[in-house]
């Protein structure tokens, strides 16, 4: 288990001040200025260095993301965007940074903007996030006051401004070009990729998007090394993670632990275990409502990282929030709600997804009540592939995978159904 002092986020539950004194207290904004003294060079490698993936979902090396960022200004200015969106079901860790811990995020901010040289920085936030908003404005002004941001930024020369706009509600302002689009007034639809941010983002201007955990552990992960970091996790899933523990346990909770920590360990040391012991333990969608669940024995050894997930049970670690379901859900429901939810928040500029989420939504509604033909499990997958990676954003992808996690791992649950409901109408009709 992690031990407190290895904490990065040591104000998570709010129980201490989030302002700016409490946030000294706790060792934020120390030495800020020496650390961006060390020079762009020196942060991106020690960033690359650390193995810090991505925590928005991904998992794409962080620092390695940094050095596409051009090194010398073509005359176009660069801008760091965090991605506070956080609409994924399920998945609720970055609310509590934003609400009780702020400056890491900011002091995070500085930093990063200042490897990817951009004066500016945006923190798109959920429109839902009122309380969040609040809070880390207030963060914002006391860090501008105390002079560390703005002009001038902890003495180091740099100027860096950071402005916090508040989305309007969309899911798919997640998806980080979509994002850039409502960023700029528009709607909230995905762009073709290339040209990637990188190269022509936010008003056509090199970008880099970031999660803002991702961009929140920076600070210490600089303070106390590459090294420290890299000690959590296996090879290549390095460093602590906030996991979000939702569902069917004893005490659902966003708890801070090492990378790679079995599943088991994580139920039982944080969340007192599952809801009527393990044998009720029915499924898991281990990564937010996105990737494929899988079935509840399968899941206790489980790693939980990038690799084990996506490679031994062909899931994901996603955004690390942990859905539980025991043996009362009826996991064709809960599958058939999230389809629903996807359907609901389709850009609908792709066909793909405009008329595949829809599709599926439907079939999903009469697999329910057992109203099917068993040909139609497999048209549904079928469907399913023919979404999966023919559209333009990744949300097509994620409708699909729910569908074919249910199908791989529950088939015989669904079949049982059709089989049930058949032999009612046989009844009936007799
Ligand atoms: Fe829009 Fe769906 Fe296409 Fe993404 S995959 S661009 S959400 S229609």
């Amino acid at each position: 288990m992690l031990k407190d002092q290895d904490r990065i986020f040591t104000n998570i539950y709010g129980m201490h001040e989030r302002t700016l004194k409490g946030a000294l207290a706790r060792g934020h904004w120390d030495g800020t200025d020496k650390l961006i003294g060390k020079g762009r060079d020196w942060i991106i490698d020690e960033m690359k260095a650390s193995g810090l993936r991505g925590r928005g979902g991904a998992g794409f090396p962080t620092g390695l993301k940094w050095s596409f960022m051009p090194k010398e200004s073509d005359g176009r200015p660069s801008y760091l965007v965090v991605n506070a969106d956080e609409s994924e079901p399920g998945t609720c860790k970055d609310r509590e940074i934003m609400r009780h811990d702020p400056h890491t995020l900011i002091e995070g901010c500085l930093i990063a903007s200042f490897a990817m040289q951009a004066h500016a920085c945006y923190i798109y936030i959920r429109g839902e996030y009122i309380r969040e908003k609040e809070a880390l404005q207030a963060a914002i002004d006391e860090a501008y006051d105390a002079g560390l941001v703005g002009v001038n930024a902890c003495g180091t020369g740099w100027d860096f401004d950071i402005y916090l706009h508040h989305g309007a509600g969309a899911y798919i302002c997640g998806e980080e070009t979509a994002l850039l689009e409502s960023l700029e007034g528009k709607k909230g639809m995905p762009r073709m990729k290339p040209p990637f941010p990188a190269g022509a983002g936010l008003y056509g201007c090199p970008t880099t998007v970031n999660n803002v955990e991702s961009i929140a552990v920076v600070p210490t992960i600089l303070r106390r090394g590459a090294s420290w970091f890299s000690s959590f996790g296996r090879q290549n899933n390095a460093g602590t993670k906030l996991f979000a523990i939702s569902g069917h346990v004893n005490n659902p909770c966003v708890v801070e632990e090492a990378m790679s920590i079995s599943f088991e360990e994580l139920i039982e040391k944080h969340c007192g275990g599952i809801r009527g012991g393990w044998d009720n333990l029915k499924a898991v969608i281990p990564g937010g409502s996105s990737v494929p669940c899988v079935r509840g024995e399968n899941m206790r050894d489980a790693v939980m990282d990038f690799d084990y997930l996506r490679g031994e049970l062909g899931s994901g670690l996603g955004t690390a929030a942990v859905i539980v379901m025991d043996q009362s859900t009826d996991i064709i429901k809960a599958i058939w709600r999230l389809a629903k939810f996807y359907k609901h928040e389709s850009c609908g500029q792709c066909t793909p997804c405009r008329e595949g989420t829809g599709w599926m939504m439907r079939v999903m509604e009469r697999l329910v009540e057992g109203n099917a033909d068993p040909e139609e499990i497999d048209m549904l997958w079928d469907v399913t592939k023919q979404v999966e990676g023919h559209t333009i954003c990744a949300l097509g992808d994620a409708a699909a995978w729910p569908i074919q996690g249910l199908i791989r791992n529950f088939r015989d649950e669904i079949e049982d159904r059709i089989k049930a409901q058949q032999a009612g109408k046989t009844l009936a009709a007799e």
